[in-house]
């Protein structure tokens, strides 16, 4: 399916930690790591790649992993330069992600898709980008009118929904498949390519469902909330609501 290493991100975005063995060493500007396996994402639909430390066994050395993005199927670590040198291939290392982190940006990332569900399910508008950062983000809309009272009920609305407890599911369906579900038509996977045959879903039980390849908690309860913290015009029919996350109680 995938080239090389095993990519566990996509299948169990609770795991913070993996045994692995050293694949690839390459140079860039950076030191590029690739793992037979790894616990990192990539980064991707709006989501930053996530940050942490690979550590030999040996003689528990470890790297500070600034970054990891996708080469040619491969997820690549970036290592920090430190003045020594990388590690090599054949050595087993542990790797650990920054979990704070990364758990801040699967809370964002559901909350996100909340605000999507709700803005869909009440107003029908479609969304048209969306980016985030630990416990922030911002999600465009093709929306022709905003008001402070429209976000104020979105808020709202959205806050029920993370109080209710949906459960949030993550499924792999065969191309024909997700294309016969008419909600994920409006996150556009047509627009997918055409060599891609198995279509990632991520769904809020009840709420929302869309083609999405992000790390999520498993149940809204993990969010908290949500405040809006503005809304702003992006041309005539694009507008922009930014959220941060309020803990859970
Ligand atoms: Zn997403």
């Amino acid at each position: 399916m995938t080239p090389g290493g095993e990519q566990l991100c996509y299948s169990d975005a609770y795991l913070r930690s993996v045994g692995a063995r050293v694949a690839s060493v390459g140079t860039d500007a950076a030191t590029m790591v690739v793992l037979d396996r790894t616990v990192f994402y990539p980064g991707g639909g709006g989501q930053p790649s996530d940050r942490g430390l690979i550590l030999r066994t040996a003689d528990a050395r470890s790297w500070t992993v600034r970054a990891a993005r996708k080469v040619d199927g491969e997820i690549v670590h970036e290592l920090e330069p430190d003045g020594s040198g990388p590690p090599a291939v054949g050595d087993i290392v542990q790797v650990d992600l920054d979990w704070a982190r990364r758990h801040a940006l699967m809370r964002t990332h559901t909350a996100l898709h909340a605000l999507c569900g709700v803005v869909w399910r009440d107003h029908g508008a479609f969304v048209t980008g969306g980016n985030m950062e630990p416990g922030s983000g911002r999600m465009d809309f093709e929306f022709e009118r905003m008001s402070g009272d429209l976000v104020d009920s979105i808020e709202a609305a959205v806050n029920l929904e993370l109080a209710a407890e949906r459960d949030v599911r993550v499924a792999v369906l065969p191309r024909a498949e997700a294309f016969a579900i008419p909600d994920l038509i409006r996150t556009k996977v047509n627009l997918l390519p055409e060599g891609i045959e198995q279509i990632r879903t991520v769904e809020i039980v009840g709420l929302d469902l869309q083609a999405d390849g992000g790390t999520h908690v498993a149940n809204t309860r993990e969010v908290g909330g949500i405040r809006v913290l503005g809304y702003e015009s992006k041309g005539r029919i694009n507008k922009r609501i930014r959220i941060e996350l309020v803990d859970p109680a």
